[in-house]
């Protein structure tokens, strides 16, 4: 009996690491259904990034036809710069993330990368050049060395700790009773947002992409662990092309550029300080930021 049962054990486990495969990607793009398959192109050929730089060219997308997300959204981000996306929840800034790696197509307009149309592209390639650091985590049932490796095929335990000590959680894996061999996740030590965001992140390094998308990275973080993070995640977006989609302002204050985006347009451009002049709704967000920032210090 304990013959026939083992096969059907190692099934199972086949299964779970599949199911948790898409449970990640699922996490990943916060997405709960799955849309029409996206295929690539007869003539694809791979994307041949050069510096790495992003068009949204009068970019429009549905999830359902008769609900428009986006509504023409034009947004440049030149080579190795910083681009911030803002504006309120449901304005469609995790969208751009997804169309950007091409989970969705796009319904008009187009995204290029390098000059290049990524429709035109092998996705295989695409998201090989893309790192994306989601808005929540999911880790799986695994040790955390195998949770971070997975970031790429591969690598070596050396990379491993080297990709750890990048995102400031080697020591914090060292201090545990089996080091990098601990497991981690619903079966195993459960680890806090912000050590979760940790792993996402030395992933993000170990894949080491020209392109970088940081999902409202670090919001599930006090603001202490949010500090510390923002360090790690600036010098990860150095000489990278950036997107970063952030709800808390005090992160997109360096950023090169930033965009306002509400109900699926570009309202406002500019920097930090262009935005505040303008007196706008970024300047809006600030100030209401700012207010209640101070509430919570009276509070606290
Ligand atoms: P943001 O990141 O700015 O908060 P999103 O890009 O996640 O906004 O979502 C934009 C809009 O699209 C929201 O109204 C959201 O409800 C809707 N939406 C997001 N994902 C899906 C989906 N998979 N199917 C249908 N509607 C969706
Ligand atoms: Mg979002």
């Amino acid at each position: 009996l304990a013959q026939l049962f083992r096969p059907l054990d190692f099934l199972g486990m086949v299964y779970r690491e599949i199911r948790q495969g898409l449970i990640d990607m699922e996490a990943m793009f916060g997405l709960v259904d799955t849309q029409a398959e996206v295929v690539d192109a007869p003539d694809a050929r791979p994307l041949a990034v050069a510096g790495g730089a992003v068009r949204f060219e009068n970019v429009e997308f549905a999830y359902d036809p008769e609900r428009p997300i986006l509504k023409g959204v034009d947004l440049e981000i030149p080579a190795g710069a910083t681009l911030a996306v803002v504006g309120p929840s449901g304005a469609g800034k995790s969208t751009l993330a997804r169309l950007l790696f091409r989970f969705y197509e796009v319904t008009g307009g187009r995204i290029t990368i390098d000059g290049q149309d990524i429709r035109r592209v092998t996705q295989g390639s695409l998201r090989r050049a893309i790192g994306i650091v989601p808005q929540d985590t999911v880790l799986f049932n695994d040790t955390i060395g195998y949770n971070i490796g997975y970031g790429r095929d591969g690598a070596t335990q050396e990379e491993i700790e080297a990709a750890a000590r990048g995102a400031a959680i080697h020591d914090f894996i060292m201090s545990l009773p089996e080091g990098y061999r601990t497991r981690v996740g619903e079966r195993g030590l459960k680890l806090s947002g912000g050590e979760k965001q940790r792993v996402a992140i030395a992933r993000t390094l170990l894949k080491n992409p020209p392109l970088l998308i940081l999902d409202e990275a670090t919001s599930a973080l006090d603001s202490r662990t949010e500090a510390d993070i923002q360090t790690t995640l600036e010098a990860v977006s150095e000489r990278r092309t950036t997107i970063v989609i952030a709800h808390r302002l005090s992160t997109v204050v360096h950023a090169d550029e930033i965009a306002v985006l509400e109900a699926g347009r570009v309202v406002e451009r500019g920097t930090h300080a262009e935005l505040l002049a303008a007196d706008g709704l970024y300047a809006e967000m600030w100030a209401r930021q700012l207010f209640e920032r101070d509430q919570a210090m009276e509070e606290a």
